[in-house]
């Protein structure tokens, strides 16, 4: 089949676009949605000029999702001094997996020299993943766990780099998934939080919260093309799944998913179209409207509770 662009020979049929798209015209399509994004996201700051840059740090795990955006940005803003790109990789203490993935995460910051830093729970929260996999005190799965701890280093570097935005690499399928996960839950007040804490135009965000704000701007492409997109710049990504990796919801939303996509394709694009919509009116109702946040009484880090979420993990793993 050829490319609906061009007479090349086609490497994807996107069904829900109706497209045939050659190598070329997939990374050029990918590319173009990133950018658009970033665009109507509003992500580049009116006051961000080449004498005051903003600073945009980005999570690099060093799988394909972060090492396809951190390329598409690195390319963007080559040319355009407004942005400045810095680069966090997290390493959770899962042996083989991650030491892989920093590998990856590493040849990738040298080769387009972007500044690079890597943490280790380790070293920030003395415990490793294998570690609080093996021992579970709270009984959960280990993407809980990881999740709290991830998003606090995320948060804590974000604040002490200056970052103006935390941008990370979740595309089009993590983004539908989380949706579909928050509506079958029926928990509104979750999509007001996810709303303000990622989607939605960027200075009513940075207004309504303390936090730097997150940005996603690969959420339009499916995962699919990101790993062709991957491949065919030839990066160097890290392919391997977490081996603690065991949400069964969300595995069974990704079949449900991937199951109606393929007879209706172009769901999880109008999923993520009502989602946002939806999410937005519930920011709206709910702004001012939370609990008051207060200061952890371990770490002094902002916590709606008397001891923040990550210290309670933490004192629970080392207890058990
Ligand atoms: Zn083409
Ligand atoms: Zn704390």
């Amino acid at each position: 089949m050829d490319c609906t662009k061009c007479d090349r020979e086609a490497v994807l049929h996107a069904a829900y676009s109706g497209a045939h798209l050659c190598e070329h015209h997939l990374r050029a399509s990918v590319e173009k949605r990133v950018r658009r994004r970033i665009r109507e996201d509003g992500l580049i700051g009116d006051d961000a000029t080449p004498q005051n840059p903003e600073t945009w740090l980005l999570g690099l795990s060093g799988g394909k999702d972060s090492v396809v955006l951190g390329s598409i940005l690195a390319d963007t803003f080559a040319e355009d001094p407004r942005i400045e790109l810095v680069a966090l990789t997290i390493h959770e203490g899962i042996k083989g997996y991650r030491d892989e993935s920093l590998d990856a995460a590493s040849a990738f910051a040298d080769e387009q020299e972007i500044s690079h830093e890597v943490v280790t729970y380790a070293d920030e929260f003395d415990l490793e993943m294998d570690r609080v996999v093996e021992k579970d005190p709270e009984n959960m799965a280990a993407c809980a766990y990881c999740g709290v701890f991830r998003r606090e280093l995320l948060a804590e570097y974000a604040e002490a780099y200056g970052a103006d935005k935390l941008l990370t690499g979740h595309n089009l399928d993590d983004e539908a998934q989380t949706a579909m996960m928050n509506f079958l839950e029926g928990d509104v007040a979750q999509m007001a939080k996810h709303f303000d804490a990622s989607l939605g135009p960027f200075p009513e965000r940075s207004e309504s919260t303390e936090f730097v704000p997150r940005a996603k701007p690969l959420r339009d492409v499916p995962e699919k093309e990101v790993a062709l997109y991957a491949h065919l710049a030839d990066l160097p990504v890290h392919m391997a799944e977490c081996p603690h990796s065991s949400e069964a919801y969300r595995g069974e939303i990704q079949q449900l998913l991937f199951d109606l996509e393929e007879r209706h394709p172009g769901t999880r694009h109008s999923i993520m179209a009502g989602y946002e919509e939806f999410a937005k009116l519930a920011a709206e109702a709910y702004r001012g409207d939370g609990p008051d946040l207060g200061e952890c009484e371990r770490c002094g880090g902002t916590t709606t509770r008397e001891i923040c979420r990550t210290c309670q993990l933490t004192e629970a793993v080392h207890a058990a």
